[in-house]
């Protein structure tokens, strides 16, 4: 039984890697996990993999303890052989609070190790706080294909509660210089188990852009008119040191990859700058961008809802005012 309860409670993050490193997930938990655990709370991180020693040590430059279970049969992702790992563990350390990153990896693993470890979950959250009197969790997510933002309450069971976090949605929290936490070496049982056997791992293209770690996004939407004109926007994208995002619509005609997409049915971003170019500013594209940056909204149509949420509003038409302001961003960089 989970004996601490959301006052300073005890947090588990089960994080993930990305190649030879962590993914940037591991750090966006432990910012979370710290904002909910408060200063009395403690953060302790699973890590599974073969060979991991040195990425536990970097884990534990921000989290307080790691757990790692270094094993051959970890070596690529298996989420039922994670639960049946990670469960015993979950037992005996009792966390009020589980997180995971809502990516493949933790959609594949949450469900099953939500119900192996006896807590209810919180999928796919964009925010998440402690409930009012403490004794349960809150969460807001999107549903019927981010359509609506659902506020969701979550009383924890005895074992406690998990919860899986939008990639992006939270601030990542800066691991520290010097290595603070303690690093456990885990015991792997026989019965863990290896129930799936990898045929081939396709990597994403090495030219691949992460729009969701951009510090300056441009993004372009249908207003763009046509793929021939997206020219404009990637050179003030440019000129900027930025990316170029887009709507979906840019995605729908094919014109720029998914992995460009902005909004609910695609990443969630948190940029310190954001230009929206020709982008009408509807929900389901604005629920994408995180953190409040500086927004930038360029569009003909004064009464375009994305003014509503812009610092800076340009009424004008792009194809005038994108050129007109790559010529003084230039002039202004010498
Ligand atoms: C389930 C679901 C999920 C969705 N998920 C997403 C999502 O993840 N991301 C997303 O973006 N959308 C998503 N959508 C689509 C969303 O509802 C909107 O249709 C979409 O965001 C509109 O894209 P847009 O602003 O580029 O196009 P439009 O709404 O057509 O707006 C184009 C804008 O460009 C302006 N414009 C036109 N010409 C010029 C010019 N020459 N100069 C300046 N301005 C000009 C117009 O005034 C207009 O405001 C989703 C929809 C559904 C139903």
């Amino acid at each position: 039984m989970s004996t601490n309860t959301n006052q300073n409670p005890k947090i588990l993050c089960v994080v993930e890697r990305a190649g030879a490193g962590l993914d940037d997930t591991a750090w966006e938990l432990l910012g979370a996990a710290r904002a909910l655990a408060g200063e009395g709370g403690s953060v302790g991180a699973a890590l599974l993999g073969e060979g991991v020693g040195e990425l536990a040590n970097e884990l534990a430059r921000g989290y307080d303890d790691v757990w790692v279970f270094d094993d051959a049969r970890f070596a690529s992702w298996d989420g039922e052989a994670y639960a049946r790992a990670l469960a015993p563990l979950a037992q005996r350390e009792q966390p009020a609070l589980i997180l995971a990153a809502h990516t493949n990896l933790g959609i594949d693993f949450a469900p099953g190790f939500s119900v192996r470890a006896g807590v209810p979950l919180l999928p796919d959250c964009l925010s998440l706080e402690s409930a009012g009197d403490g004794s349960a969790w809150e969460a807001v997510r999107t549903v019927y294909g981010g359509k609506v933002h659902a506020r969701m309450t979550c009383t924890p069971s005895e074992q406690g509660a998990m919860a899986t976090l939008r990639a992006g949605a939270f601030a990542a929290a800066e691991p520290g210089a010097e290595v603070t936490g303690r690093v456990h070496a885990e015991d792997v049982g026989d019965d863990v188990g290896q129930g799936r056997r990898p045929v081939r791992t396709v990597e994403p293209e090495a030219s691949e852009v992460d729009i969701t770690q951009a510090a300056v996004l441009v993004a372009v939407g249908r207003g763009i008119e046509d793929e021939e004109n997206l020219e404009i926007v990637q050179s003030l994208a440019e000129a900027l040191g930025g990316e170029v995002a887009c709507s979906r619509p840019v995605v729908d005609k094919g014109w720029l990859p998914k992995s460009r997409q902005v909004g609910t049915s695609g990443l969630t971003v948190k940029p310190k700058v954001y230009l929206a170019v020709g982008i009408s500013g509807s929900f389901q594209h604005v629920g994408g961008i995180k953190g409040s940056p500086f927004l930038v909204a360029i569009n003909k149509d004064a009464r375009a809802p994305i003014f509503g949420v812009a610092d800076v509003g340009v009424v004008g038409d792009l194809f005038d005012v994108v050129p007109a302001l790559e010529a003084k961003i230039r002039e202004a960089k010498g």
